[in-house]
């Protein structure tokens, strides 16, 4: 006989599943009606709704569940380099690629589409990364690389369609044949990620093309339908297309070694690949391969800090939800004044990291036609993506211990929230890595970057410590530490510019708490719940996470 468990679980809290993640994130709205996006409300309510529904977040456990295999060869010893999915990751391909995450900032001359593309993207994105992360990787590259190949007429023509379709296509097929196409990017080899003027791979002129000979030690996405791949060409170290097929049909000389085993992101495919002679074309000068491809990179900078910002709500949401029914000593732990102020501290942090990447974004869409933009843009991606992305660990293991045991536990998401949140800190340029681009970019351009930082403190108006913090930025960037206050000055910058983002929007009095708590002296430790909150401050912030319930 077996036992039946009963239907009834006192003390636990419901399914947090059919959630409408646009209506009901208060900051979120706030973020895009504050950048421009306000009119595209509907559509992202829609949108939340469909993400948040249970069917979809039960797709991302077994998208991640079952992870992809490699098959390098068929069964009569052929070699095939093929990927297999679960089904379940090729419904969400299909489902970002169907709402344009992969291409809406785009026209169809690789231009940037007008604004307000970005930030209504980013918001989809935002959504979607509380959802399912591995996919994103693709399609993360495949919007970004366009602004690698974008001053390469001919690839634009030829890629342009193809890329701009909403219709996800998996086959392994080339891809002129192709409905649409997705595109990754191999820049990492086994002897340097960060450093790639290290690159041994080596290109050789073939004809109008080249021939590629060498390795990559990470290249996600291997089922992608071309890779935008740096190699070493006579004259330097040169960008290339590099499709799966070369133009007679056959396949390319791509030969995958192994998958990565990874720590989360396990829905993605990371592999190890071979190239053997195989076919590709030039894209920019040679010599000119970092130049070529960083703009790709600073999109993907970009989509790391949107993302991680989304698992830091995802974390906090569910927290929250959890603490409104849990009861504890006879009452629920929302209502228990040290958990409260854990999760108005963490609220208070994921307020700030929408704001400022919402903000970030705005600049994106206004950069074509606004030198301020462009320049708050260069300035300000690598200090929110250091920021953000280091954020995130940290909160998504808080918000776990909110749930107590049942966090710990891989039934729910937190846990594989958990194991995805450091990679997008450490892919896309790590941390140390992002304040030595901070440096430089200030440096290139000290002028327009203290005018920005000026400005952001003049957005933040008389918050507390928003002017100190803006002359310790610039002391940092300029003084005779250098590098080794770079973090310093990135973490600063990201507050900054976090402060100046909410008081410029409706939420003015979460500005003001998070200065005096960030930026100002308003904090006892390291940890969530150590910020001194006022009790209105922490009622206020805790009504702003979650509708009643
Ligand atoms: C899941 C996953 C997927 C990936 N997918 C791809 C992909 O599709 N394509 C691709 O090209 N790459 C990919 N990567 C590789 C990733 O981008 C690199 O791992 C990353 O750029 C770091 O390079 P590295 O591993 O060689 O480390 P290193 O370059 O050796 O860096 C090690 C550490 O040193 C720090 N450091 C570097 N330079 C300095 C300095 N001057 N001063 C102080 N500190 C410094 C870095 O911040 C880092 O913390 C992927 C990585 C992961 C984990």
């Amino acid at each position: 006989m077996t036992h039946a468990g009963p239907s009834e679980v006192p003390n636990q809290s419901p399914p947090y599943a059919d959630i409408d993640l646009y209506g009901h994130d208060r900051a979120l709205q706030e973020a895009v009606a504050a950048n421009g996006a306000g009119g595209e409300a509907p559509a992202l309510g829609a949108f939340g709704r469909r993400w948040g529904s249970a069917a979809m977040l039960e797709m991302a456990r077994l998208a991640n569940e079952f992870p992809p295999r490699l098959k390098i060869f068929d069964a009569k010893g052929r070699r095939s380099d093929s990927v297999e999915f679960h089904p379940a990751y090729h419904h969400f391909m299909a489902e970002s690629m169907s709402a344009g995450l992969h291409a809406s900032t785009w026209q169809a001359d690789a231009t940037r589409a007008p604004a307000p593309a970005e930030v209504a993207r980013a918001a989809r994105f935002y959504m979607v990364a509380q959802v399912e992360n591995g996919h994103m990787c693709p399609v993360t590259m495949t919007r970004a690389a366009v602004a690698g190949f974008s001053g390469e007429a001919s690839l634009v023509k030829m890629l342009m369609p193809k890329l701009t379709s909403r219709h996800y296509d998996p086959m392994l097929r080339p891809w002129r044949e192709k409905i649409s196409i997705t595109l990754g990017m191999g820049m990492t080899e086994k002897q340097g990620g960060t450093d790639v003027r290290a690159n041994t791979t080596r290109a050789e002129p073939d004809g109008d093309a080249y021939r590629i000979t060498g390795h990559k030690w990470f290249m996600s996405a291997p089922m992608s339908d071309a890779f935008l791949v740096l190699a070493q060409a006579k004259d330097g170290l040169t960008c290339f297309f590099l499709p799966r097929f070369v133009p007679d049909g056959r396949m390319n000389a791509l030969h995958f070694q192994r998958l990565k085993d990874k720590l989360g992101n396990r829905s993605n495919a990371s592999s190890e690949v071979e190239f053997d002679n195989a076919h590709a074309l030039r894209i920019g000068d040679e010599g000119a391969g970092i130049r070529t491809i960083l703009p790709m990179v600073q999109l993907t900078r970009l989509d790391c800090a949107i993302s991680s910002a989304g698992m830091m709500r995802a974390a906090l949401a569910q927290a929250t939800h959890h603490c409104r029914y849990r009861n504890v000593f006879g009452k629920p732990l929302a209502e228990q004044p040290l958990m409260r102020a854990v999760l108005a501290d963490m609220a208070l942090e994921v307020e700030g990291a929408v704001a400022s990447v919402m903000r970030l974004c705005r600049a994106f869409d206004l950069a074509p036609s606004q030198p301020a933009e462009a320049a708050r843009a260069r300035l300000l991606t690598p200090a929110i993506k250091y920021a953000v992305c280091k954020t995130a660990p940290a909160l998504v293991y808080e918000a776990m211990e909110c749930l107590g045991g049942n966090g710990y536990v891989e039934e729910l998401s937190l846990a594989r929230l958990y194991r995805e949140a450091p990679v997008n800190a450490i892919w896309e340029g790590s941390g140390n890595v992002m304040g030595l681009d901070l440096l430089r970019a200030f440096a290139r351009e000290p002028e327009a970057a203290t005018a920005v930082i000026a400005e952001l403190a003049r957005d933040a108006q008389d918050s507390p410590g928003a002017a100190e913090a803006a002359s310790f930025i610039v002391e940092t960037l300029t003084g005779e530490a250098g590098e080794a206050h770079a973090r310093a000055a990135a973490e600063r910058l990201a507050q900054l510019a976090a402060v100046a983002a909410l008081a410029t929007g409706p939420a003015g009095n979460v500005a003001a708490i998070f200065a005096r708590t960030r930026l100002s002296d308003g904090r006892l430790g390291a940890t969530y719940g150590t910020a001194r909150l006022q009790p209105a401050e922490t009622g206020l912030l805790l009504k702003r996470i979650l509708p009643a319930s």
